[in-house]
């Protein structure tokens, strides 16, 4: 409950337009810590450099105010640019997209335009062995997104397009239950939006425990995991978990944010389990940013230090 005031606290100060001025003038700097670039180039040194430390990735370019269509098909064809630069630098692609950001809820000729988008992507990927993996949005998508992927796994196969399910909601269980016939590749996380309690669980304890449970099922189900989560008692009860039920190392990845305890990704890493970062570039990060301050007290402390300092 507390954690919830404080986020809602945090990410109401920092929708106030004098605080957005002050950071994206003087916190790029203190940023960089969280986003790895503005520009693909930066974005794939990223990658380039966790690579050398034995850690994947999984870029993510971020988008705000992306509201006509026409700016969706351009936001898509930046992520078709990335995916072409990865190539080129001899990079397999594997990228997020939030299906908002390409047009999802926008209908262009019959169709909609978020699905048509992550065909272009989707397919693209595919093209160069890649994978797409759909970020989960507030609980008003979700239904169209789980239908989407669904489509797109019909047209694609689940080895080149995953989604995300969020252990909050108390419609989660059933929504993996349901998808079970698809093999799919799951990234399971706590979730990150401001929801209200008739759809999601208020309490901490509440949400790691349906956080084990949905990962555990995966597991059981034989389907791919991407165990996303900086918890350390959470990773020490899957590594416990998978150890006794004889899970392969191959069957699933831990996932943290770029810039997130480095250290423990390195850590995992070294002990022979994958480890994916997600890397968030480009530049529109400040909603990025704040949602990573509003996740913790000690980040928020961070920046008020990195300001003072100038
Ligand atoms: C790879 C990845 C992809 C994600 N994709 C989505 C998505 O598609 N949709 C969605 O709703 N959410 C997504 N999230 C966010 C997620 O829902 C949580 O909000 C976020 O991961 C924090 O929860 P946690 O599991 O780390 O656990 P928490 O219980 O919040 O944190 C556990 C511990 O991790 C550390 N920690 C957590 N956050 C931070 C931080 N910002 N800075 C420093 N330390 C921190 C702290 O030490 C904390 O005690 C994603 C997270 C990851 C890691």
């Amino acid at each position: 409950m507390i954690d919830q005031l404080y986020r809602k606290a945090v990410l109401t100060v920092a929708e106030r337009k004098p605080i957005e001025h002050l950071i994206r003038a003087r916190g790029w700097g203190l940023a960089q810590r969280f986003v790895a670039g503005e520009t693909i180039d930066g974005a794939l040194k990223a990658v380039k450099d966790l690579s050398a430390e034995g850690i994947l990735s999984n870029l993510d370019l971020l988008g705000e105010f992306i509201e006509s269509p026409a700016q969706c098909d351009e936001f898509a064809q930046n992520v078709l640019n990335l995916l072409d630069a990865a190539h080129a630098q001899g990079i397999t692609p594997y990228v997020s997209i939030k299906l908002s950001s390409v047009g999802q809820g926008k209908t262009e000729g019959g169709e909609d335009l978020g699905l048509k988008n992550a065909r272009r992507i989707v397919g693209k990927a595919r093209q160069y062995g890649g994978f797409v993996c759909l970020d989960m949005e507030d609980h008003p998508r979700v239904d169209q997104t789980l239908a989407q992927f669904r489509t797109l796994v019909g047209e694609f196969g689940a080895q080149h397009v995953g989604t995300v399910l969020q252990s909050y909601l108390y419609r989660t269980e059933a929504d993996r239950n349901a998808l079970d016939d698809l093999q799919p590749n799951l990234r399971i996380v706590k979730g990150a939006y401001l929801e209200p309690e008739s759809v999601a669980m208020p309490d901490k304890a509440d949400v790691d425990a349906a956080y084990r449970r949905l990962v555990y099922a995966h597991m059981n189900a034989g389907h791919y995991v991407n165990v996303a989560t900086h918890d350390e008692s959470i990773i020490a009860d899957v590594k416990h978990f998978v150890l006794a039920h004889g899970v392969s190392k191959d069957a699933f990845e831990f996932q943290m944010l770029y810039g997130i305890r480095r250290d423990l990704q390195k850590q995992l890493a070294q002990e022979g389990y994958r480890v994916r970062a997600y890397i968030p570039y480009g530049r529109d990060w400040y909603a990025y940013f704040s949602r990573r301050i509003a996740e913790r007290p000690g980040n928020a402390m961070f920046v008020l230090k990195g300001m003072l300092k100038g």
